[in-house]
């Protein structure tokens, strides 16, 4: 039977050769017309920014920036990252309008994310001005810090604390300055790590650490135990010696809930072979929106409806946790991932990194980075070449926001970029390397 979530994959594996033809001669006008694809659909007005990072215009704008930072694009750098401000500043100005404070503390679908991305564009340019954003990142810190300041989950990725510290990590890592205290930093992790207690005390868990969101224990990159987790290892350093023990007896809790090299959406949910899929993200259906902003990702569930599975997020904490100790088991665990995402990541829902392609193949990225194997440089490149074909056109859903971040082109073109500098390739936005 045909699957309907993702291609057949067809290619050979790697035999010692990467593919010709994917260097920067033929790589570099692709992405130079992809993006002029996207810059014909992005929307510039105040009234259509909503989608954050995640699927407005202010990802686009962090697109543009991240290849105008690589050096193959210093011909369009200028131009690129003019256009990044022009997209940003409306975003600022939308986020600044924003009357609900929860939302403008949230990452990938609010404020923070773009306050964040607009420090690291005026930086870019050499503008001075990249403090003012920053002021304004940094004091939303005092809204994401009580214990449950949302009341759909205050701690995941999207909308919740996780984020709030994935975009501090990743400003730390762009612009070279930690912009929170150590005691701000420190108070975050600690409501994190309260928060995960006391959900795990009350539903009698037998684990230390654990979320929900919009009541759902979810336990991938989205808004699951995962990347909660990726960002609480990513600031080890300011916890105490058990806040840490907590930490990683939970890594290894999720190392456990494995089946065949893949994890359940959910907690306790059994993965069903038939309907196994491999995205970064989560898909599950939520059940009430904080506002427009979260409504609008709902149609993101929608799409990702009845996915229970998502090796491609989760490998990113084990590569974490890797990285922290060199623990053999860890690194195991990120190879298993990639095996399952090279035989069913070709997945149906577009080019994206979210539940797309594109998602899938920055899994290879990351294990060629963590291993230096060629190998996972020439899946990745496979995948690459993949989406540029007639059967990935013809067969592929269409996407909603074709300039989206996550879901739609800027994505792809970070991707595409990032394989032709593999060495310092990285997810967007979700910087394991720092
Ligand atoms: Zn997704």
């Amino acid at each position: 039977m045909e699957n309907t979530r993702c291609f057949a994959n067809r290619f050979s594996d790697y035999r010692g050769a990467l593919l010709p033809g994917q260097g920067a001669e033929a790589v570099i006008p692709a992405v130079v017309s992809k993006i002029e694809r996207i810059l014909k659909k992005v929307p510039i007005d105040i009234n259509d920014c909503d989608g954050g990072l995640y699927d407005g215009p202010a990802g686009v704008a962090y697109m543009l920036y991240h290849v105008s930072e690589c050096p193959l694009f210093s011909e369009q750098r200028e131009v690129y990252l003019k256009t990044a401000k022009q997209i940003i500043d409306v975003s600022v100005r939308y986020a600044d309008a924003e009357p609900d404070k929860n939302m403008r503390a949230a990452f990938l679908l609010g404020g923070a994310g773009i306050y964040a991305v607009a420090a690291m564009i005026y930086k870019s340019l050499g503008l001075a001005d990249f403090v003012k954003p920053l002021s304004k990142f940094r004091s939303l810190w005092e809204v994401c810090a009580p214990i449950n300041f949302l009341e759909c989950g205050s701690d995941e990725l999207f909308v919740g604390r996780a984020g709030y510290l994935c975009a501090a990590l990743v400003l730390k890592q762009k612009l070279g300055i930690e912009i929170l205290s150590k005691d701000q930093i420190k108070y975050i992790c600690q409501a994190i790590i309260e928060s995960g207690k006391q959900y795990a005390r009350r539903k009698r868990k037998p684990f230390p650490l654990m979320y929900s969101y919009y009541g759902t224990e979810y336990l991938g990159a989205a808004h699951g135990l995962s990347s909660v987790l990726q960002m609480l290892l990513s600031y080890q350093d300011m916890l105490s010696g058990a806040e840490r023990d907590l930490v990683w007896q939970s890594v290894d809790f999720l190392m456990s809930q494995e089946q065949n090299c893949n994890w359940p959406a959910e907690l306790g949910a059994i993965i069903e072979r038939e309907n196994e899929l491999v995205h970064w993200c989560h898909g599950a259906p939520g059940t009430t929106t904080v506002n427009d902003a979260v409504s609008h990702y709902l149609l993101h569930i929608v799409v990702t409806l009845m996915v229970p599975s998502r090796p491609a997020g989760v490998a990113y904490l084990f590569a974490k946790a890797y990285l922290i100790n060199k623990k053999p088991q860890y690194l195991d665990t990120c190879i298993r991932s990639g095996e399952l995402v090279w035989q069913k990541g070709l997945l149906k829902k577009g080019p994206g990194i979210c539940h797309g392609v594109a998602g899938s193949a920055y899994v290879f990225l990351l294990l060629y980075r963590l291993t230096g194997n060629s190998k996972y440089l020439y899946r990745a490149q496979r995948f690459a070449e993949f989406i540029f074909t007639e059967e990935f056109k013809a067969g592929s859903l269409s996407v909603t926001s074709i300039y989206s971040l996550f879901e739609g082109l800027s994505g792809t073109v970070c991707f595409l970029v990032d394989l032709l500098q593999p060495d310092q390739s990285e997810f967007p936005l979700f910087s394991v390397f720092v």
